[in-house]
């Protein structure tokens, strides 16, 4: 695909619509292609005249000939194919930047392209999807008036992090408490620093009451704080130092609810009824990677660039972690661990040893055990946590 070169000199607007040219709307084009009027083009292609002028300015749809006197754009036949290509992707909302990266490329890189927008599209969709919810969950119970109490419920919980066998300070923090659970995984300079101030500006939210009902922004407002306490800790690039910041994963309980909020490549899990699922999405370029197509779950397990964030705290950076409110069932049990965990053990034996008969504090020591036994080639800290009935 891509447009025909213009040639001549161009007005930046100036073409009347529905101008008739001749039979059919078509033009004459110095005898070797046939051209059409941008009225006739239009009608074909079923992008308006103001559309064309405006993909022209834009330099994604370049008529083949512009009338060096009128200012009158002329389009080829020949563009028609392209021309309904932009039409649909509009149609789809891909913006107007990224169809005009798609103008030079043929047919499976263009295929490519628009796989990967519309992974990230996907991907924004679910985030908002979550937000979405949460706010429903939040206003529908903020009137419901409490006739069936649900019996209390409670967490018991562990945590417990380990430099492990080859670094030679910890950078990561876990901590567990009656209403916080998190585990945050600190890189470059200051990042230990960084991990901690992330953990420590989160447990302010265990002092004093926190209403459900006001749980959205009282983590909004902690994760600006957080963020504030990571950026001055961490180092910053400008300093001269390499990029320097956390990830972040904690869940706080309320009472009856917990509220998960994550960013970068520590994790989540679930164990429910005999499953073991991952509640949180990897923020990591080879999971995009993954997510666009591009590479395969193989690929990316053995990528050399498989540690890199597209999302962290740091300084300068503006990214902003998920936020979701997790429905919980007594007999859950969740998992929350740094990537020390994840990249060095297997996954079916993260889940035998979370799916054991072991409590929490038992739970976590094993699973720093299997990560020292793989090697332990990077800080591990976990943190697991059991619904349970009963009053806090
Ligand atoms: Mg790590």
């Amino acid at each position: 695909m891509g447009g025909a070169g213009g040639s001549g000199s161009r007005r930046g607007s100036g073409d009347r619509t529905g101008k008739p040219a001749g039979a059919g709307g078509r033009a004459g084009g110095g005898g070797e292609t046939e051209l059409l009027t941008i009225g006739a083009f239009a009608r074909a292609s079923r992008l308006s005249p103001k559309a064309l002028r405006l993909y022209d300015e834009l330099g994604l749809l370049t008529p083949a000939r512009v009338d060096p006197v009128t200012g009158y754009r002329h389009y080829a036949l020949g563009q028609l194919e392209h021309a309904r290509l932009v039409a649909w992707l509009r149609r789809l909302g891909m913006p107007l930047a990224r169809i005009r990266e798609l103008g030079g490329l043929d047919g499976p890189a263009a295929a490519r392209e628009i796989r990967a927008w519309w992974a990230g599209v996907e991907n924004d969709v679910a985030t908002r999807r979550d937000m979405a919810a949460f706010l429903i969950d939040h206003l529908s119970r903020k009137d419901a008036t409490m006739t069936h109490p649900e019996r209390p419920q409670a967490i018991r919980y562990a945590a417990l992090t380990d430099p492990g066998l080859v670094r030679e300070s910890n950078q990561d923090a876990a901590y567990a408490g009656s209403r916080l659970l998190a585990v945050a995984d600190g890189f470059g300079e200051g990042g230990g620093q960084a991990s901690a101030a992330a953990v420590d500006t989160l447990k302010e939210l265990e002092e004093g009451d926190l209403p459900a009902g006001d749980l959205l922004n009282a983590l909004d407002e902690a994760v600006t704080r957080t963020k504030q306490a990571v950026g001055d800790a961490a180092a910053s690039p400008a300093d001269g130092g390499e990029e320097a910041g956390t990830t972040l994963t904690a869940m706080l309980w309320t009472g009856s609810q917990l509220a998960l909020v994550h960013i970068g490549d520590s994790r989540a899990y679930l164990l429910r009824d005999g499953g073991f699922f991952q509640i949180t999405h990897d923020h990591t370029l080879v999971r995009s990677m993954v997510d666009e197509g591009r590479i395969t779950e193989e690929e990316a397990a053995a990528h050399p660039q498989r540690a890199l964030l597209a999302r962290a705290l740091t300084r300068g950076r503006e990214d902003r972690p998920d936020v979701r409110l997790q429905n919980v069932r007594t007999g859950d049990r969740y998992l929350l661990c740094s990537d020390g965990l994840t990249s060095a053990v297997p996954e079916e034996q993260v889940r035998d040893a979370v799916a054991g008969t072991g409590g929490p504090q038992e739970t976590v020591a094993e699973l720093v055990a299997l990560a020292r036994r793989s090697g332990a080639p990077d800080n591990v800290s976990c943190v697991v946590a059991d619904v349970v009935e009963g009053a806090l």
